[in-house]
């Protein structure tokens, strides 16, 4: 696949590039980083090995069901209540860094921070204190780069663990592993996925919630609560509510990314540790109504595994073995789908000799096994509908 046409055309943004060989961007007008540059033949040969959407960052020999290689599969939550309540889904990522900070075996978190101009864009901040990590919690569903100016902001000396979606903390090892680059990133910590929601996704979210832009001093996707409530604050303090459901399945979710449409990780198979929502279900079905959070943690690594069995034993979380596999189907429904129908969508992205991430045919035509044929016709159908009305 041609590097400079599939960057292009699917660049998701993570700003590596931009951060390794100084690769100009630009925004386009729904917010997205787009190219904006010629990439030398170097920059080139490290996307090619490095970046989500060319595919090949992807391998999985396991194959024995679509949740990827693991070490193993927790239920979980912090035991600090503040945190479980804040944060996005029980407060398994921000206590991680809590814990690697109180011990010592990192000096900061890299994570992801609200941008002061306006409330639904991003910054990558870089917490080396408690109190920084506990106020960056909670999830964004908006734009973030994280990597953008990476060498410029983290210390070559000091000792990090980054937090990232999927496909960031995808290029960040792989840049680790082929390049040795950011080797003092030592520990990688993802959460589940389903796509990066655009800016004009959020200025529709922020006239649903009744709350003008101009006057928004404060936007939570979710937490406080779980999921708790997607709200805005205008500057005179008045809160604008909507379910988080309806805030992510009426409107946000609605208007991704398109590289995030064909992305077949949305389970951070490249991080150390992986968290998600656990939901509870009604009839067969993720039931959002307020509770305490619940995570559903995977460990990718044997250094995620016996990292989150130190900080069990030491008592900052609670982390139990959970393997209800046929449950999780149902609960994480459309990360399921997603990956047991990428062939499928795939094809039908071919027949329009659209550009595809080169994943690896083996593995996308195993996940196809674990799903009915006709769900995959479905989403072969509803792709090629899509196309042809230009809505993908
Ligand atoms: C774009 C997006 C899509 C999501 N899709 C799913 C999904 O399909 N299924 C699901 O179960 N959960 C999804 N989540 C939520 C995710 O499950 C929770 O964040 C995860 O369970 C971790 O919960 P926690 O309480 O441990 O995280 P917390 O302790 O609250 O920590 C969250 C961390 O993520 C960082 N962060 C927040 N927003 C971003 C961002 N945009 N980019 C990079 N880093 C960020 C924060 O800085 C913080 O360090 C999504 C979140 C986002 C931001």
């Amino acid at each position: 696949m041609n590097v400079t046409n599939a960057v292009g055309k699917m660049c998701i943004g993570c700003g590596l590039c931009h951060s390794e060989y100084g690769v100009e961007f630009k925004h386009n007008d729904k917010g997205y980083l787009v190219l904006n540059d010629t990439l030398s033949l170097e920059c080139q040969r490290f996307i090619e090995q490095v970046c989500p959407i060319m595919g090949g960052a992807y391998t999985d020999n396991s194959h024995k069901d679509i949740w990827g290689e693991r070490i193993g599969i927790y239920e979980g939550f912090s035991n600090n209540r503040d945190i479980r309540k804040k944060a996005s889904s029980a407060g398994i990522v921000t206590t991680i860094g809590l814990y690697l900070l109180d011990k010592g075996l990192i000096d900061g978190v890299i994570h992801i921070g609200v941008d002061e101009k306006t409330v639904y864009k991003t910054k990558t901040i870089v917490s080396y204190d408690k109190k920084n990590i506990i106020e960056n919690c909670g999830s964004r569903y908006c734009i973030s780069s994280p990597w953008y100016d990476l060498k410029e902001i983290i210390d070559p000396e000091k000792k990090y663990m980054a937090v990232g979606k999927p496909c960031d903390i995808t290029a960040l090892k792989h840049a680790k592993e082929k390049f040795h680059l950011y080797e003092n990133i030592i520990y990688l910590v993802s959460f589940f996925c389903a796509g990066l929601p655009s800016d004009s996704a959020n200025r529709n979210l922020l006239r649903e919630l009744g709350c003008k832009e101009a006057d928004c001093t404060d936007l939570r996707y979710r937490g406080n609560g779980w999921p708790g409530y997607t709200t805005a604050t205008d500057k005179e303090g008045k809160k604008y509510k909507l379910e988080y459901s309806k805030a992510w399945g009426g409107i946000l979710g609605r208007d991704v990314h398109k590289f995030c449409r064909l992305c077949i990780d949305g389970i951070g198979l490249n991080s150390d540790i992986v968290c998600g929502d656990l939901w509870y279900l009604d009839n067969d079905s993720p039931d959002f109504s307020e509770r305490e959070g619940r995570n559903i943690i995977i460990s990718r690594t044997y250094t995620g595994d016996a990292l989150l069995k130190q900080i069990t034993e030491d008592g900052y979380i609670t982390c139990r073995e959970w393997n209800n596999l046929e449950d999780l189907k149902k609960i994480q429904k459309h990360q399921y789908t997603r990956r047991a129908t990428m062939k499928a969508k795939m094809l039908a992205n071919k027949i329009f000799f659209r550009t595809v991430p080169n994943y690896n045919k083996k593995m996308i035509s195993e996940y196809s096994k674990m799903i009915p044929f006709s769900e995959r016709r479905k989403v072969f159908l509803g792709t090629i509908k899509r196309i042809i009305r230009k809505k993908y």
